[in-house]
């Protein structure tokens, strides 16, 4: 299905934005501070500015940098809205050291990909910047030092850099806004934030100010807030941290703090006094939604009483999203979605959340669910076995990290620190935490929950939001309506009954599986992995790694898919996995079944994709054999429940009903249908096509794809115990019937157009186009051309955005990229893909075929392939260390017949690309012969 849920996006950004707010260090908050992880190298220079050094090698030889500023657009005064996150722009368009666009080309010389590697975010309270360097060179990764240095003390503020940047930003705003949400917010906002400076400080600020600001004046505010005072130094990596602890003391001292510091100032969001409502519509809004927020004093995180009351909010979160969640698993759900938890917000504030999002028409009932729900946790509170549950999920959590202590990534230490830093946020490690909470966890009572859910329930300080499209107008409650809604919540709950799980003795008879054999046994010393052939004809390969310790990963597959279904029965045959999927197993209903797969550690789902069909899933190392029967199930004896379809499709019905408001929506489905020759299943399952789908076809689809085991390919990457393995793949996976039917997929030509082709589609109100160009035709798949066609598309992304976005600055962003298929043929795309303003469109895709025009007549220039390839040497290096792409990549080699072995030489490889074979890719692959352009205009009235 190609429906996604976008929230109001904009209104939970604000909501769950961190807050910053100087410490209230009472003596008696000084004692109880949780300790500091003794492996972090912290100290504050004589000038103020605050370090973090921490050695962590994963991912091995490289380091994650943060600047971190306690600086936001919370500190713009009215003529300044918008400066802030310009400051941050400016960051990469010229600093003393590296003059005009050189610390990008910089970086990216390095293998730093920029984007990916290289990034910085503005917020109210903080901006940061983040970079990862490689560490095996000294000399890269001193550089990487230098930067953060220069971002800290030395930005140019080149007046004709300014000028250029304006448009860019100006750009962003337009990927990011012109849209519902924006539109909406603008409305919503102010009453979410009680018309607080937050409310006027949005970060992408005020259009007018951002066209006519000065260089003068965005020094100014950078001066008087990036000094050493506010700033952190995070490093967290493969590095000697005794070395680069002194190299920061060397670097950053010269760093000065200004004369007559401005103080940064006290913000806060005023209460509300009782509830306010706002109702907006917009003809372009996607999804009616309820959302009902409280707002509460704020909590830290600093000691371990208050980390302990943190705990109770995880927990109590959790709890209530599982009611909520088994609810939309019910027949047939009262909203398409709903959640509601605890979060920290803005302004020293917490906020309790609720929101449900309806199909079109039914606000009142999927409103009324939500209260419901929250008025019987109110009412009754939670239950013992629901709190148990909740603690085991923790205790989880808890214990994995702790067991994979060294694969835990330096970016998720460098970002605690940031928290450390901006918000007090304790940083005592994994391992006491973990320590933490096996000795306090199980001091948490059922009443502290209950009581603490009950504090959040509250009719004062509170705001009501509503969101339809316009069209819905007429039927939206008024304020009255909705008051009397939120009063008298849920009158006749009654108490949470809990959900048995008890009922589990074993999920499958083992003496009743005649158990298969290993029929041939291979090992690829190259990659370090064992291929089976079992006596029922499944493919079974395993790679056995110590990446994560206890969890095994699996990627199951036949090919077949919805490409075998008859037109008449696609719409049974695209829903027919997920009404399995959520039809429970074994003797479980769904509910049942998800709390027993948490107890176990287990997680899968059966899917049916176009050209295959299998399972994907997770699990613990001892969940092995519970998946394992859970896999066998699934083949075996899937469940087939009536009144989950019927919910199935009421749902399908409900997102697809107003799907067509949204602009790019629109776009969307005429770019599916361009690029797969116009094949009526391009858009997916469409309202007339959901007339027709039918739980018996579905079912009896779903079954004879999984009924012959020879057709599989089972992929098992992770901690697998060799003996232990083999004994229940031959039980579990050697038992499954096969009927050596030898299916496969159904070619249905789903292509792009052969020819040159121009789609403009009108849709939407505001200047907001969308531009996509694709190049493609058919392909011999090989590991040599697919280097050649993605090395091709990698320089083009570079080329673009140096000339779109730096030389033209009328765009934002641009991606290229090379898409190839060795099945159901060979065949092969490259994508051009730009937002911008209607009066450009036709400039950019002028100059993106101009550029394209030089890689054709010269090559691509020596630089980029070197940027190319050593950005890519250095992906390849990280990558082959996780398990995530071990599963992938043994399972998309089988898929594709390819030899899984290539990826040990592929850096070496990578040395094929030059300036003769882009050229001659270039003259191959984007002739121009066959090329789409596809373009979204607004709409003319
Ligand atoms: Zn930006």
């Amino acid at each position: 299905m190609r429906f996604k849920l976008t929230l109001t996006l904009l209104l939970l950004a604000v909501l769950t934005a961190s807050a910053q707010e100087k410490s209230d260090s009472s003596a008696a908050t000084q004692r109880n501070l949780q300790p500091m992880d003794k492996a972090i190298h912290y100290g504050v220079l004589p000038n103020g500015l605050t370090y973090y050094v921490r050695k962590n090698q994963s991912p091995k030889n490289r380091a994650v940098l943060y600047l971190v500023e306690r600086t936001g657009s919370i500190q713009e005064n009215d003529k300044q809205l918008g400066l802030a996150h310009f400051v941050e722009h400016m960051a990469f368009n010229g600093t003393r050291d590296f003059p005009k666009n050189q610390l990008v080309d910089y970086l990216q010389k390095s293998g730093v990909k920029f984007g990916a590697d290289v990034n910085a975010h503005t917020g109210y309270e903080q901006t940061i910047y983040e970079i990862t360097v490689p560490t095996d060179s000294m000399q890269v990764f001193n550089k990487g030092i230098d930067v953060l240095l220069n971002w800290a003390g030395y930005l140019s503020f080149d007046p004709v850099e300014v000028n250029n940047e304006r448009n860019v930003i100006l750009e962003e705003a337009r990927l990011r806004g012109k849209n519902a949400n924006e539109r909406m917010s603008s409305q919503t906002i102010p009453v979410a934030l009680n018309n607080s400076r937050y409310a006027a400080r949005l970060p992408i600020g005020d259009e007018n100010i951002i066209k006519n600001c000065t260089a003068d004046e965005l020094k100014q505010f950078y001066q008087d807030w990036y000094r050493p005072d506010n700033e952190a130094v995070i490093v967290v990596g493969d590095i000697n941290p005794n070395k680069v602890e002194e190299l920061i003391k060397k670097r950053f001292a010269v760093l000065q703090n200004p004369v007559n510091e401005k103080p940064l100032g006290n913000y806060s969001i005023p209460p509300i006094s009782g509830t306010r409502i706002k109702i907006v519509t917009d003809e372009e809004a996607q999804y009616t939604t309820f959302s009902m927020t409280v707002r509460l004093p704020g909590t830290k995180e600093r000691t371990n009483t208050e980390y302990l009351q943190k705990i109770r909010t995880i927990l109590l979160n959790k709890m209530m999203n599982d009611r909520l969640k088994d609810i939309g698993k019910a027949g047939n759900p009262p909203f398409l979605f709903a959640a509601a938890s605890n979060a920290s917000s803005l302004g020293n504030t917490d906020v309790f959340s609720a929101q449900a999002v309806a199909s079109p028409g039914n606000l009142e009932k999927a409103t009324k669910a939500l209260l419901a729900e929250l008025e019987r946790a109110r009412k009754y509170g939670f239950t013992d076995n629901e709190l148990s549950a909740a603690k085991n999920w923790y205790q989880g959590i808890q214990a994995g990290l702790n067991l994979n202590i060294d694969s835990h990534k330096s970016e998720a230490y460098a970002q605690e620190y940031s928290r450390n830093f901006l918000n007090d946020e304790g940083c005592p490690g994994v391992e006491y935490e973990y320590n933490f909470s096996l000795a306090y966890l199980k001091y948490i009572q059922l009443m502290e929950i209950n009581d603490l859910f009950a504090s959040y329930i509250s009719d004062d300080n509170r705001f009501i939001i509503i969101e339809a499209p316009a069209k819905d107008k007429a039927i939206l409650p008024d304020e009255k309506t909705v008051l009397d809604w939120v009063g008298h919540p849920g009158a006749d709950v009654q108490a949470y009954k809990d959900v048995n799980v008890d009922k589990y003795t074993d999920v499958l008879p083992e003496d009743g599986l005649k158990s298969g054999k290993i029929e041939s046994d291979t090992y690829d010393s190259h990659i370090d992995t064992k291929t089976f052939i079992l006596s029922n004809g499944a493919k079974v390969i395993l790679k056995n790694t110590n990446f994560q310790t206890g969890l095994v990963l699996f990627n199951i597959y036949g090919f077949g898919g919805t490409s075998i279904a008859a037109d008449a029965d696609y719409a049974s045959a695209v829903l027919s996995a997920a009404m399995v999927r959520k039809s429970g197993l074994a003797n479980f209903n769904q509910v049942e079944f998800d709390k027993y797969l948490s107890l176990r550690k287990v997680s899968l789902a059966p899917f049916i994709h176009d050209y295959t069909q299998g399972i994907t899933g997770s699990s613990a190392q001892s969940g092995l054999e519970t998946a394992l029967k859970l896999i066998h199930l699934y083949f075996t004896a899937p469940h087939k429940d009536t009144a989950v379809w019927n919910g199935l499709l009421s749902e399908q019905r409900g997102w697809l009903a107003t799907k067509d408001n949204s602009p790019a929506g629109v776009f969307a489905d005429t770019v599916s249908m361009v690029l797969n020759s116009n094949n009526p299943r391009a858009g997916g399952v469409n309202a007339e096509m959901l007339k027709t789908a039918n739980v018996d076809k579905a079912f009896s689809f779903y079954k004879d794809r999984f009924a012959d085991a020879s057709n599989f390919t089972f992929v098992f990457v992770g901690n697998l115990d060799d003996i232990g393995v083999r004994n229940l793949i031959k039980t579990y996976i050697g038992s499954l019937p096969s009927t050596h039917s030898n299916e496969t997929f159904k070619d249905l030509g789903m292509y792009p157009l052969p020819g040159k082709i121009t789609k403009i589609v009108h849709k939407g109100i505001d200047d907001k186009s969308s531009v996509r160009l694709v190049f493609s035709g058919q392909f011999d798949y090989n590991q040599a051309n697919n280097l050649q066609l993605n090395a091709l598309g990698e320089i083009l992304q570079i080329k673009l955005i140096e000339r779109l976005r730096d030389q033209e600055r009328s765009v934002y962003a641009v991606t290229a990229g090379a898409y190839y298929l060795n099945y159901p043929t060979g065949r092969y795309s490259l994508n051009v893909q730009f937002t911008c303003g209607e009066a450009n469109v036709d400039k950019l895709i002028a100059a993106t075929m101009e550029e394209i025009d030089k890689i054709r007549q010269n090559g691509a220039l020596p630089a980029d392939i070197e940027k190319f390839k050593s950005e890519e040497a250095r992906l390849t290096q990280v990558k082959v260390k996780e398990n995530g792409f071990w599963l992938e990549h043994l399972a998309s080699t089988a898929r594709n017949h390819e030899d899984p072995g290539y990826i040990s030489d592929f850096i070496k490889s990578l040395n094929d690309v030059t300036v003769e074979s882009t050229k001659a890719c270039a003259n191959k692959y984007l002739t121009g012969d066959n090329l789409i352009k596809l373009i979204l205009l607004h709409e003319k009235k």
